[in-house]
């Protein structure tokens, strides 16, 4: 049983580096784990509040992280089950998600080829059902395992269990912040791979690229060539994508905006409400490119929120409820952030 020793604790540590927004926060206390067992020793010598950081890349810090942050590096893709045509894969929340990816394609198992390059880790991928280009992570989930915070014990859970939704799950909601996800299992396909070209400009991409037949690389291809072409680097620009979630309301809600503005985009639901695209409403309030200090509204992606240098989370934050406000009040739709915005007043 490895003791505190095996883990090293850096305090007033830098959170710049470790999150996409590039915002210059510092942590009372930080460390990395590599393994269930360094978690758990961590936990014998946590400062609350804790924090389980991934890749950061859905992480707006407002001010200094006042307790512990436990950044999940536990590696490892196993092979766990072979059937006929699928297999289960089990993997390390601390893996790169987009690592991750180009290890299935690579290895010719389909499934999560159109969540291409999206940042973060394989851990933090069920706390909010990542989804891209008509594929959510729930349509690939077995189950997780996690560790909780508080007691160390090991949880199992399958899919009903983590109650997944709409860049949502049981770990965004009731159970924030209460375990650490260690480790993912798939079920991805080996053979006659459902391919899912339908969405966004799939389709189109491939054409360009001179392909009929796709395979599951190809596709990849096609998604990581439109999501490079339409969403600001990172290592560039500061960011988390998306940060406001596309707003899913009542129809009586739509009908007025509708009788204004007869174009206004939007999806039919199951239980027969609508989605309204966050990034239309952002830019008919004016929003899109909009530099306000040195944080702004992207100007090819009105969704997306961007740290031109030297941002605080807090600058980031107030212009995200102007926009907030400013949507309610042309449109009667209050927007959600889609981002983590910390610390929250209960972790504090
Ligand atoms: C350019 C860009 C594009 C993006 N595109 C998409 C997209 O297309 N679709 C999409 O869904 N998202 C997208 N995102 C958002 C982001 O990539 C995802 O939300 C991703 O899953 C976050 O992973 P992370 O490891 O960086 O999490 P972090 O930002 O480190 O953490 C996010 C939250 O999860 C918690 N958490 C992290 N790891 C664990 C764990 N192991 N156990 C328990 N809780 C944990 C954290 O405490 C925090 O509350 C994008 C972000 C960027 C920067």
């Amino acid at each position: 049983m490895p003791d505190t020793h095996t883990i090293l604790i850096r305090e007033n540590s830098p959170l710049r580096p470790y999150n996409t927004f590039g915002i210059a926060a510092h942590a009372a206390r930080f460390t990395d784990i590599h393994s269930t067992d360094e978690l758990r020793a961590a936990l014998k010598v946590q400062t609350q509040p804790l924090l389980i950081l991934g890749g950061g890349s859905n992480i707006l810090f407002t001010r200094d992280w006042p307790g512990m942050v436990l950044r999940n590096c536990i590696q490892g893709i196993t092979e766990a089950r072979k059937f006929k045509n699928r297999i289960w894969v089990r993997v390390g929340g601390g893996v790169v998600w987009h690592n991750f990816v180009l290890w299935a394609v690579g290895k010719g198992y389909g499934g999560i080829e159109n969540l291409s390059l999206i940042p973060g880790s394989v851990g933090a991928a069920p706390v909010q059902n990542i989804g891209a280009y008509g594929v959510e992570l729930k349509d690939v989930f077995v189950e997780l395992e996690a560790i909780e915070l508080a007691t160390g014990k090991r949880f199992r859970f399958n899919r009903p269990d983590c109650r997944f939704g709409y860049r949502d799950s049981i770990f965004k909601g009731p159970e924030k912040g209460r375990f650490c996800i260690t480790s993912v299992t798939f079920s991805l396909t080996t053979n006659q791979h459902r391919l899912n070209t339908s969405y966004g400009d799939i389709t189109k991409t491939l054409e360009t690229m001179g392909v009929h037949n796709p395979t599951i690389a190809d596709i990849s291809t096609a998604v990581i060539r439109i999501r490079s072409s339409k969403l600001p680097d990172p290592a560039q620009l500061g960011n988390c994508g998306s940060f406001f979630k596309n707003p899913e309301v009542e129809r009586a809600v739509l009908e007025p905006i509708q009788k204004e503005y007869p174009e206004v985009p939007h999806y039919n639901l199951a239980d027969g409400r609508v989605k309204i695209p966050a990034g239309w409403l952002i830019q008919q309030c004016g929003w899109k490119g909009k530099r306000v200090g040195n944080t702004g509204c992207y100007e090819k992606q009105a969704l997306v929120l961007v740290n031109y240098g030297g941002a605080t989370g807090q600058e980031v934050k107030n212009l995200a409820f102007a926009i907030i406000d400013s949507v309610e009040k042309k449109f009667g739709v209050r927007l959600e952030p889609e981002v983590n915005i910390l610390p929250t007043e209960a972790s504090a």
